[in-house]
């Protein structure tokens, strides 16, 4: 006999197929904050809180909790994970670990009245594929919304995010009132979006430590000229010397082996014309790796790498930091009782950096946090074919539900 609390599967199973009905098309899944599929969302979470016996609330941004008082006043665990998805994205991303919370929650009631809250949560924007407004719901909580956000941010239509929050029928006013103070811990469950964890045949991946990202943007000089009259050896083609500082830094990054990872994901050429050798390149650099030390000496290598090859090809180079995020490191205590919990469900766990950001990276700079990746079938995620097997989904909710279990009573 262990103390492992086991989610129910059918309920867990109904809840993954129909929340990922709500904003599903042909091309995938578009559910983006405040729009027509994400209060379908939020309406059907609530449905769902009610008939699991939790208590239902919606907070000034959107954010949907469901609550199990507890009998002390020791403050709340929070669990949960984002309602929102990428464009043409999979069923998976953010919303298990929003139903997978709630099963948890559902089979919690029958343990009796924990001492400390429980709440599960879905946070009502991560992606930020509406608005530029990433972690809107962590950050509302957190008290880190600017005032001026709402009326500021436009989606790409041009409608701003007050008049999207009125469609929905909240108060652009009234974001402050989300902030808590309440929060002793947060657990996120969430697939690992890589396919480390289906590689090794493991069942549960306990994150210690999120990266911290940093976005750079590489603007390359060369000399704009006719295409047709000037000689390959007379020119400053800023294309070809940033097509190479992209080969050259990758493959440092390359050298440095997992989990280093560099993309050079967005590219303007100027003037973009088929008879003129383009005179300015810009490129985006994300690179991470979950050691900050290890991350800032490969950015100084690959800012080495491109300054050589602008001297090479006669062009000039510019870097711009845009993004320079800490690592978020997880909670070592709630981390321990995860991997207690998944010993007690008899599931078998690494331990292992994230690969993606999440909201637990800003839940961890004020709330103890710790999060845990289910596998996600060939590592694919941010489309259609992001899948995890319904074994997985009950599995991680049972451990998650065993942590709270632990955690609260
Ligand atoms: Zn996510």
């Amino acid at each position: 006999m262990t103390d492992a609390v086991h989610v129910d599967e059918q309920l867990l199973g109904r809840y993954v197929a129909e929340l990922g009905a709500i904003g599903e098309t042909p091309d995938g899944m578009y559910r983006f904050m405040y729009d027509a599929a994400w209060q379908r969302a939020r309406d059907t979470l609530l449905r769902w809180i009610a008939d699991a016996g939790l208590e239902p609330r919606v907070d000034a941004v959107g954010n949907v909790f469901g609550r199990l008082p507890g009998s002390g006043d020791g403050g709340v665990v929070l669990t949960g994970s984002h309602v929102d998805t990428v464009p043409s994205g999979g069923r998976y991303d953010g919303a298990l670990g929003v139903v997978g919370g709630l099963a948890a929650l559902a089979a919690l009631r029958a343990h009796g009245t924990p001492a400390t809250t429980l709440e599960v949560v879905a946070l009502c924007e991560e992606e930020s594929s509406r608005f530029p407004a990433n972690f809107f719901g962590t950050r509302a909580m957190l008290g880190l919304v600017g005032p001026d956000e709402p009326d500021r941010l436009r989606d790409r239509d041009g409608t701003t995010m007050a008049e999207a929050m009125r469609g929905a029928g909240l108060d652009p006013a009234a974001v402050g009132a989300a902030e808590r103070h309440d929060l002793r811990a947060f657990l996120e469950l969430h697939i690992e979006q890589g396919r480390v964890l289906a590689d090794e045949g493991t069942d549960i991946g306990l994150v210690e430590v999120i990266p911290g990202i940093a976005w750079e943007t590489v603007t390359v000089r060369g000399r704009q000229d006719h295409a047709g009259a000037t000689p390959m050896d007379l020119r400053a083609d800023a294309l070809q010397a940033a097509a190479q500082m992209a080969r050259e830094l990758t493959s440092v990054v390359e050298r440095e082996g997992r989990p280093a990872v560099a993309t050079t994901g967005r590219w303007t050429v100027e003037p973009g014309q088929p008879s003129v050798v383009p005179g300015l390149v810009r490129f985006s650099l994300d690179l991470r790796h979950p050691d900050l030390a290890v991350r800032d000496r490969l950015l100084d290598e690959v800012h080495r790498t491109c300054a050589d090859v602008a001297r090479r090809h006669g062009v000039e180079v510019d870097v711009v930091r845009d993004k320079d995020e800490e690592p978020a490191v997880m909670d070592a205590g709630l981390l321990d009782v995860l991997r207690g919990s998944a010993e007690a469900c008899g599931a078998s766990w690494r331990r292992m950096p994230s690969g993606a950001g999440h909201d637990s990276q800003l839940m961890a700079t004020r709330v103890p946090t710790a999060m845990l990746f289910v596998p996600s079938v060939e590592g694919r995620s941010h489309t259609p074919a992001e899948y995890t097997t319904p074994e997985d989904c009950v599995r991680g909710a049972s451990v998650l539900a065993t942590a709270l279990h632990r955690l609260a009573w």
